[in-house]
């Protein structure tokens, strides 16, 4: 395939506003980088605030969104062979790829956390007027920096799924592992129902968790984590006191609480309950919080006197990427995880599909650039 010139984009220029249709200059590829053709992007609940304006302090349009993106290899910069785990590359493969993590500070190299690099270049976030322009999935074309671990999409995992696994499902699995897992028999409490929350429901299930209570709405993405693993939703429409969500949860487990508190809700309020709703010497993890700066209040001693250990993650790195394809490979013909899947919108339509999503119509639209 010859590289064409240019790539159309969806460019975010100014937050609340329809997206720009602009042609964007395709770079010449530096060795180790990759071209990509966008099969597909998917749109994240980040991109919602972002075109929004609740990260104008964090990014600067013009922005090419979307980070949530499967492409096809069009054309490998020399050096780059194979991806991250060995597999030869060639035109055409269908691939997944993580942020440009700097492997050379504090964070990469001492700390081994590359997802707090001080020096990541994130997609969906960069301004496009910087090289190499493509750094977003709303976008024909994109730019994989030499810096991305890269994974070769596996042939049974349809691209929209095989995108959302690459923010949502990948931060669960990261969060996961943070926690040690989950012990075989406990009771997994996942607050929240959209895609964090279901992906974690899914996981917990497959972990071996005895029970896992999801907590979210409404009904029909509760119906969904069902479908997904849950033993038992609570509606918190039809339970909206957290009281009473606790006296539930405690119904189920003996009175002691649940093993681990999953917060993929994005809601303040889902912390300090949280902390009610795990047991003794338990486990939570905030995962859906990331981007939340209000204050909440706790008792100052609970985390102690619980004997609680409280962990929070953030997005992902290849590990996680990685794994996150694997177990969508070995579970969606277990689970109808394809129903996470809405409606199809093409680069014109980028902002129908945002105001979408804002309005809670759909849970995971898909933005295929081809159309
Ligand atoms: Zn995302
Ligand atoms: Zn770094």
């Amino acid at each position: 395939m010859s590289i064409p010139k240019t790539s159309r984009a969806a460019v975010l220029t100014a937050y609340n506003q329809p997206h720009e249709i602009r042609e964007i200059a395709i770079p010449e590829l530096i060795p180790n980088a990759i071209l990509v053709r966008v099969e597909t992007t998917t749109v994240c609940g980040t991109d919602v605030h972002q075109w929004r304006g609740d990260y104008a302090s964090l990014t600067h349009p013009p922005i090419i969104q979307g980070h949530e993106i499967i492409g096809r290899v069009v054309a490998l910069g020399s050096g780059r062979e194979q991806d991250t785990v060995g597999n030869r590359l060639a035109e055409g493969d269908r691939i997944s790829w993580t942020y440009a993590f700097c492997n050379n500070c504090y964070f990469c190299r001492v700390a081994r956390e590359p997802t707090l690099c001080t020096r990541r270049r994130m997609y969906g976030w960069l301004c496009c007027d910087d090289f190499p322009h493509l750094m977003g999935g709303y976008s024909e074309y994109a730019y994989v920096l030499p810096e991305c671990d890269v994974v070769r999409v596996p042939d049974s995992i349809p691209s929209s799924l095989a995108a959302a696994s690459a923010c949502s499902l990948r931060t669960a699995v990261h969060g996961f592992e943070r926690i040690g897992g989950i012990a075989t028999q406990d009771t997994v409490v996942v607050q929240g129902a959209g895609p964090v929350g279901l992906w974690s429901t899914a996981m917990a299930a497959e972990a071996g968790a005895g029970q896992v209570i999801t907590i979210g709405a409404p009904s029909s993405r509760l119906e969904l984590a069902t479908q997904w693993g849950a033993s038992r939703t609570i509606d918190i429409e039809s339970v909206p006191s957290p009281a009473d969500r606790q006296a539930l949860v405690m119904d189920l487990t003996r009175g002691r609480g649940a093993d681990v508190v999953i917060e993929a809700a994005g809601v303040p309020a889902a912390l300090p309950e949280a902390i009610e709703l795990v047991r003794r010497g338990g486990r939570v993890l905030v995962m859906g919080l990331a981007a939340n700066t209000t204050p909440v209040s706790l008792p100052a001693g609970v985390i102690a006197t619980k004997h609680l250990r409280v962990t929070g993650v953030i997005s992902g790195y290849f590990p996680h990427y990685y794994r996150a394809l694997q177990f969508l490979e070995a579970n969606c013909s277990k689970y109808p995880f394809d129903k996470l899947i809405s409606s199809t919108y093409s680069l014109e339509r980028a902002t129908d599909a945002i105001r979408s999503m804002a309005a809670m119509r759909e849970l995971k639209p898909v933005i295929d650039p081809q159309l």
